[in-house]
């Protein structure tokens, strides 16, 4: 028998959210008996091929909850068991389309198996076991969608880059004022980064379609409105609007945030978060939209920050 002291409670009662991370590789196709050969390709392009494609899905699980008497929100081997049981034994080497009923799409009720769909439905299916609060699913290192358990909302990121050269410096100022101000980012030929941009959109999941929004549509919406223009460029001097505003991490992700806004409400959705990271070492986050409750995305461990 195992003696316990009464005064040691081990943190019993305190709050505290633990993640788990699984992965899974699986095929899927995007293709609705509904349409035709050729809605079906104009719709979900390559995605429609017969013969499918696969990825290799990485799964952060976030769970939260007072801490019981062995110090613990839940016991991390039975955390495992319940995702490899209900998820990832499922899940993994299959072809999704066919794996689960909830994409059964020969059904009306079945929808595809997008990422943010797959999130949702792994959210229901774990749900009865564990205590979520979060749940991030890669499809690739520049595709994640997040669910936090509010229905039919998603929020979907896509990963891009660009380089650029800008200089900080404020124009009302002297050289040496700017410098004591920016440092060496006020140099007067300026200097660049390797950016990377992380668009976040959060919408309703489409129930047959499985999609946020389409994503082709927003990827080429990033592309033209951001990329193309951005990539190679000096700008203080290329994209107007810097040249009265200094392009700082924080006012390039608004402005960014600023240019993408309408174009994402057409294709249905909202545009919710813009991150620009500008090294290793500094990044820059702005809300489109109010931020959601639990929407924390510092707690995630993920790929790209490996
Ligand atoms: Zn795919
Ligand atoms: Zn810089």
């Amino acid at each position: 028998m195992i003696k316990v002291a009464s005064h040691l409670n081990h943190g019993t009662g305190r709050s505290c959210v633990i993640t788990r991370r699984s992965t899974f590789s699986a095929s899927h196709r995007y293709w609705l008996p509904e349409l035709s050969l050729d809605e079906n390709k104009a719709r979900f392009g390559p995605c429609s091929f017969a013969q499918g494609h696969g990825h290799n899905y990485e799964l952060i699980i976030s769970m939260g909850g007072n801490l019981d008497s062995d110090g613990m929100v839940m016991n991390l081997s039975e955390v495992k068991h319940f995702i490899s049981r209900e998820v990832t034994d499922q899940l993994d080497f299959r072809f999704l389309n066919d794996v689960w009923p909830e994409f059964d799409i020969s059904n009306s009720e079945g929808f595809l198996p997008t990422t943010e769909a797959l999130a949702k439905t792994i959210w229901f299916r774990l749900s009865h076991y564990l205590p979520l609060v979060a749940l991030r699913l890669f499809e690739a290192d520049n595709l994640w969608a997040d669910y936090l358990g509010d229905s039919m909302n998603a929020f979907l990121t896509i990963r891009t880059h660009f380089a650029a050269a800008h200089r900080l410096a404020r124009v009302e100022l002297t050289q040496q004022q700017n410098e004591k101000i920016y440092g060496k980012c006020a140099r007067p030929h300026g200097h660049g980064h390797n950016y990377f941009l992380e668009i976040t959109v959060r919408g309703e999941i489409d129930p047959r379609t499985g999609m946020v929004c389409d994503l082709a549509k927003l990827k080429s919406l990033v592309q033209e409105l951001v990329v193309e223009p951005f990539d190679h460029t000096f700008l203080n001097k290329d994209i107007s609007y810097f040249a009265d505003c200094v392009p700082t991490a924080e006012n390039i992700a608004l402005h960014i945030s600023d240019l993408l806004a309408g174009s994402v409400q057409k294709l249905g959705a909202n545009l919710h978060k813009i991150r620009l990271q500008e090294s290793p070492n500094n990044a820059a986050e702005v809300y489109a939209e109010q931020p959601i409750l639990n929407m924390c995305p510092e707690q995630f461990t993920s790929q790209v920050n490996k």
